[in-house]
Formats: C-alpha cells, structure tokens, sequence
C-alpha cells in the first residue's frame, strides 16, 4: 500500500521536495508497512515557507470577508465529495478504523472550514459614542501564523487551526505530526483548488525542531499548538521571546461522574466512547470514571459486556470498531501503564494486554481495557495514557466527586451523568474544564468552543471564540470637535 504525495511539503500553492533535509517515513501502523517517504523541512525551507506566506497574507487581508468566506465553504464541498478517499488516507496514516474516520475527521474539518467560512463575513468591529467624538474598533488579522498538529486527528486539526486564522485574513503555515504527515498536504491541495491565493496556507514537514523554530520565529504572529503539555509549555516558551499570540490544545484526564439516579446504559455509552474512540487515542477522553458506589456493580457488569463485544480488526473494513494505536512507540507506552494499573493493585476487569488481529500479524493492537478497583494516587488514575485503558473509581457523594474529579493539573473535559437537572448544571459550574457535556460525552459540534482550563491549556478552538485568538483589535479614536492641550 503506497499512498506517497506529490513532495513532501506544500509551499506558495503547489508541492515541493528537497531531499536534504532529514528523511522519514509514514507507517500504516495495522501492518507496520511504510506508505510513504517524506524529508523534514531544512531551516532554509521554511523561510521559503514564510516568505510565500506573508506575500499570499498581504493579498489575502485586502480581500472582504465574504470573498474569503466563499473559498473556504468552497473547499468545505470539496472536502465532503472527497470524504471517502480523504477518510481512507487518515485511515492508513493513523490506523483509525474506516468507521470512524468516515465520520469524523474530514467531515469535521469540512464543518469548520463551512462555519468559519459563513462567519468570515461578520468579522467586524464596534461603534463607540463619546458624545461627539468617537472611536470605532477594528478587528485586524494578526499576520502569519503557524499551527502544530498531534498525531491523532491530522486532518481535523489541521482544519480546526486554519479555518478560522484564515476568515479573519491570516495565513498559515502548518507543521503536521512526523507520525501522520499526509492529509494536511490534502486540505492545501483542496484550499488551493478552492480559490485560495498561493501562500495562503502552507505546509512544512518535520519534527519537533521544525516545530520550534515556527515557534520562536520573529516573522510569525501567532502558534496553535495540539500535543502534549511538556511540548506546550516548550512552544509557549520559544513564543514569548517575541511576544507571539498562543493557544494550546493539550493533554487531559478527563473526569465523568455517574451518578446513582442516572441512566446507566447512557452513562455506559458514555463511558466506551470517551475511552475507546479512535483506541482512545483523544485529548478530552474520561479516563477517570466515577461512579456513585451503589451503582457501581450495575455499571461495570453492562461496561464489561459492552467492553467485550468491540471488534478489533482490519481497520479499512467498515464493520471494524477500533484499529491499533498509531505507533509502535505509542504501542509500548499503552503496554507499559498496563503493568503499571497490574502492579500498583488495580483489578483487569476486561482486556488487559496486547491483542492480536488474525492477518495483522505486525498490527500494534491493543485491547480495549477496564480496570476497577482504581484509587486517586494510582499513576494509571493520574497520568494521561492515550490509549484504550479506562479507570473506574467509585464515590459516595457529590461533594466528594466533584473534589476528586477537580485534583488533577488538567482540565480539558468533564461529563455529569444524572436525571437530576439541577444536580447536571449545579455540578457543572464547579468542574475545572473547558468543555463539559451533561448526559453525554466528547461531541465536539464546531459552534462550541473548546479548549482546556489549568495545564489542558490555553485559548480556545471552534466556535465564536476561535476568531478572538486569530485576531487582535484595533482602537480607533475619532476627535470631532479641535485637540487641546492644557499647557
Ligand atoms: P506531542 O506534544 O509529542 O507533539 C505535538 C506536535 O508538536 C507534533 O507536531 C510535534 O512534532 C510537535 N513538537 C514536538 N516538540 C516540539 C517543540 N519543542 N516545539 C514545537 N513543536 C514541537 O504530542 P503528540 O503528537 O504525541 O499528541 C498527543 C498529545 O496531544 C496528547 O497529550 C494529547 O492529549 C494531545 N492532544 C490534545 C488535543 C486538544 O485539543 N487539547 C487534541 C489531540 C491531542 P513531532 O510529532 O514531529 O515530534
């Protein structure tokens, strides 16, 4: 299987190669085959890279939002005919299952190229009245900005970012995880085919170096950042040496509450898909499930059924629930806190190990596992895992499980399960998270801003509020009547 791109990166509105920098490879991880051979973008790319983007940024800003606005929906219908094939490459990229990625990784990056495409228009400022004079605000692009993806939504992410900095008349420059390089050249290829002025949105290869130098370079505006909290906190580092804008979408582990009066089945989905989606490879995952303790064996008897019945297999088959981990690397981590949950005394209520898929012999599987019996200072219970590992815990009242779900340096995410609706919203208003679901868990509809709180991080993707962290305002001060000055 192949599925090598035209170059390696996508510069200016076309692909380019230049094989001194460093090589690397992406790895179907269902079989460990390499799919394609890309190089890492050398220092003097990615002044290439920079140059074309402020060249398109200046084009790009003096069109009106409504002409932007119309590109982007364009590549929103680009991107939803191209779903299947796109969904196929990011199925082999990361090894998500097909189910899922015909779901939910172009499709929703369609959905915020179509949202952020109908805002752009209504980008604008404020009238102020000082009673005779007055001042107007204006709400300008921030000029290049450089977005980093994780490795687990490449596509999406990628979207998420470059959505809304270009409706508000920025440009990006994209560095892709090295583990999932190939869907991002994609979304260039679609923009471009859109209408999009050439360097507008561009693409760089590489590793973390790659990353670091976008962060600290004094030409770009602003960095996103998708990863994990130490990676975060280094490109918030390289940022402040020139004052650049932030936002960091980082790591979690997450809380959901269940409480007794709640609809356990509901609460159960919950529970699966804020742990096993996409092999539980997500941000806003309820790694820690609290469950009232007069439930508690209700809960984990249906959790466990449930838990049996997911299908491992050939990712690219439509009836396959869930693929393998998207690396060996991330392969060995999963295993490791596997050990880890065993030796500090949490009980394997279902999985436990590596899995093994009949034809996929090479495939980086791993069962999707439940352990009980989980207390607070277990590592398992305090360290994000990113895999399919789910820890029960049980609770005696709602004071003791909202303290319990806040003692975390993260807050990414959070979900109450009750009938009780004062109890939802009351419980709700104290959870330290930037995105919490009541009844429900890890959608992520592109009107609704999210991000995370504490160490999760900072600014927010999606929603209205993306357009604030792509652009800054502008004070304009309108003297009506003469100036004076007292002296
Ligand atoms: P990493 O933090 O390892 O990497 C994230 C990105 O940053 C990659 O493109 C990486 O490059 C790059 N990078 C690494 N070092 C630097 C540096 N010093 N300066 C700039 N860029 C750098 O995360 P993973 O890719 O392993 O993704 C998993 C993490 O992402 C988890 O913690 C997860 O919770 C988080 N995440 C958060 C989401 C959110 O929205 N809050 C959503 C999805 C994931 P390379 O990969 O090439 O090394």
């Amino acid at each position: 299987m192949r599925a090598q791109p035209n170059g390696s990166h996508y510069i200016d509105g076309g692909y380019v190669e230049d094989e001194s920098g460093e090589a690397f490879a992406s790895i179907y991880p269902a079989t460990g085959e390499t799919i394609a051979e890309l190089h890492a973008a050398t220092p003097a790319l990615i002044e290439r890279a920079i140059a074309a983007a402020q060249k398109g940024q200046a084009v790009w800003a003096a069109m009106t939002g409504a002409e932007r606005g119309r590109i982007l929906r364009r590549a929103a219908a680009i991107m939803r005919d191209r779903n299947e094939a796109l969904s196929e490459l990011e199925t082999l990229d990361t090894g998500k299952a097909l189910s899922e990625t015909l779901v939910a990784d172009a499709a929703s990056g369609a959905d915020a190229l179509e949202y952020f495409g109908a805002l752009a228009a209504d980008i604008t400022g404020d009238y102020i009245d000082l009673g005779g004079s007055f001042a107007y605000t204006r709400r300008e692009p921030l000029g290049v900005c450089a977005g980093i993806g994780a490795w687990n939504y490449p596509i999406q992410i990628a979207s998420w970012k470059a959505a809304p900095a270009l409706a508000c008349g920025n440009a990006m420059i994209f560095k892709p995880s090295e583990v999932t390089p190939l869907t991002a050249l994609k979304l260039a290829e679609i923009l471009s085919e859109a209408g999009l002025p050439a360097g507008v949105f561009n693409v760089v290869q590489g590793m973390g170096p790659v990353g670091a130098a976008l962060a600290g370079h004094p030409r770009i505006a602003k960095v996103s950042v998708t990863g994990s909290v130490p990676t975060g906190a280094r490109v918030m580092q390289a940022a402040s040496e020139t004052t650049k804008h932030v936002t960091l979408e980082l790591g979690g582990k997450s809380p959901i509450v269940v409480f007794a009066d709640a609809d356990l089945d509901a609460a159960v989905s919950g529970a699966i898909l804020g742990n096993f989606y996409s092999t539980g490879q997500i941000c806003s995952n309820g790694t820690r499930v609290f469950v009232e303790r007069s439930v508690r064996a209700a809960f984990v008897e249906k959790l466990v059924a449930r838990t049996r019945a997911i299908t491992l297999g050939d990712p690219l088959r439509v009836t396959t629930d869930l693929g393998p981990l998207v690396s060996r690397a991330q392969y060995e981590k999963v295993l490791s806190y596997l050990e880890i949950g065993r030796q500090e005394g949490a009980t394997v209520a279902c999985g436990g190990g590596g899995a093994k898929v009949d034809g996929f012999p090479d495939g980086v599987f791993v069962e999707p596992t439940v352990f009980t019996d989980v207390t607070d200072d277990m590592r398992i219970a305090g360290e994000e895992i990113f895999g399919p590992v789910m820890c029960v815990l049980d609770f005696d009242d709602e004071e003791e499980a909202i303290a319990r779900a806040n003692a975390s340096e993260f807050g990414l995410a959070a979900g109450v399960y009750t009938r009780d609706i004062q109890r939802g919203h009351r419980v709700v208003a104290k959870l330290q998270a930037g995105t919490c679901w009541i009844n429900a868990y890890n959608l992520t509809p592109v009107e609704m801003p999210f991000g995370g709180f504490k160490r999760s991080g900072i600014g927010r993707e999606n929603g209205r509020a993306a357009l604030e962290h792509y652009s800054q305002v502008k004070s304009v001060y309108v003297e009506m009547g003469t100036s004076e000055a007292p002296y």
